[in-house]
């Protein structure tokens, strides 16, 4: 089983990036409102993620060590429905078997928290003080995998990567308060947006003043059920960076090629501009028309009906651009 979970682990569990964006979706699918992500030495001497979601109570907490023990998926035909990002329930027991995992967590409800960690016959827990919400503690990841702890990057670029994975988090999730910091230095620390100004402020935190300071904000309603909302930047002399495309489709960060596509097309044919263009967007769409269950890292996605979502996006970004358009450009 320990042998299972590894090679589990070798699909979910790439690099310590990998398992702060799955501690992170986590603390998202538990409605957490603040997530602090700390981590030492680029992920690879600690990762520990805090926070306030509404936790396990003894009974969960060592069951969320075994594998597959999902509580997100209660039958097969759910798969069409996921609207948590979480829901293959192989995450936890994949770091586990690559790592020193402590888990400890309180539901608001219970006076006591509890600490359970894996032990060769099943989980050992004990009780422990924790606010209400959950602590995931990941220490010395790849130790007993040390073909692949060799893989590792320089710290800096481990935490490039970290930062990233929060970075996109928090750009989906605008109503979560985040805090990212490395070897005891805080990276950045962003308030819950409330207001519209705060979600700018946002973008101009994680993107870039350059990039606030050059986006066109979008809303586009089709009217039967999809809704693209966020910001593109214009091109200006200041270029729009390649890696700065972010997308998101019911809040779930994405990277798929039809959307891509959509935008750098409109990009093209508004703006007569083939550069990269940068931007973050927001797709909602009925959970029924999308499947998230293309890859276990989740990134790609599959629309029942491509073509309308292409169509549709072309069309939002077309009014948005077509309104800014140079007069030269005409
Ligand atoms: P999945 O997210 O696919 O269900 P995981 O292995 O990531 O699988 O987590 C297993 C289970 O542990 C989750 O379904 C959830 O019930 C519980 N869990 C994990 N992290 C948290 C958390 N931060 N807060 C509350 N429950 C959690
Ligand atoms: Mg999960």
């Amino acid at each position: 089983e320990q042998l299972a979970n590894q090679i589990a682990a070798g699909e979910v569990v790439e690099r310590p990036a990998s398992v702060v964006k799955e501690l992170v979706e986590n603390s998202l699918d538990a409605g957490a409102d603040r997530i602090r992500v700390e981590v030492e030495r680029g992920g690879s001497s600690l990762i520990r993620v805090r926070d306030n979601g509404f936790g396990m109570d003894a009974e969960d907490a060592p069951r969320a060590l075994a594998p597959h023990a999902t509580s997100k998926l209660r039958e097969a035909g759910d798969l069409g429905r996921i609207a948590t990002l979480g829901f293959r329930g192989e995450a936890l027991p994949s770091i586990a078997s690559v790592s020193r995992l402590t888990l400890t967590t309180r539901r608001s409800a219970e006076t006591e928290g509890v600490e359970v960690a894996p032990g060769g016959e099943g989980p050992r827990m004990e009780p422990a003080a924790h606010p209400p919400g959950t602590t995931v503690e990941v220490r010395d990841l790849f130790y007993n995998t040390p073909a692949r702890r060799k893989f590792l990057r320089t710290e800096k670029t481990e935490f490039g990567h970290i930062a990233e994975v929060v970075r996109r988090a928090a750009l989906g999730a605008m109503d979560t308060a985040f805090t990212l910091a490395h070897n005891d230095r805080v990276h950045f620390q962003l308030p819950a947006v409330e207001a519209w100004d705060d979600s700018e402020r946002r973008v101009a935190r994680l993107l870039g003043e350059q990039f606030a300071r050059n986006a066109v904000h979008i809303v586009q309603d089709s009217g039967d059920g999809l809704r693209l909302s966020g910001w593109v930047i214009l091109p200006t002399a200041a270029r729009g960076q390649r890696d700065q495309q972010y997308f998101f489709v019911n809040r779930r960060p994405v990277r798929d090629r039809l959307l891509g596509h959509a935008v750098a097309e409109a990009y093209r044919d508004v703006l007569f501009q083939d550069r990269y263009p940068a931007y973050a967007l927001f797709l909602e769409i009925d959970p029924e028309e999308v499947d998230v269950n293309v890859h276990p890292t989740k990134h790609e996605v599959r629309f029942s009906d491509g073509r309308r979502i292409h169509a549709f996006i072309r069309h939002a970004l077309d009014e948005a651009l077509g309104a800014v358009r140079p007069e030269t450009a005409r």
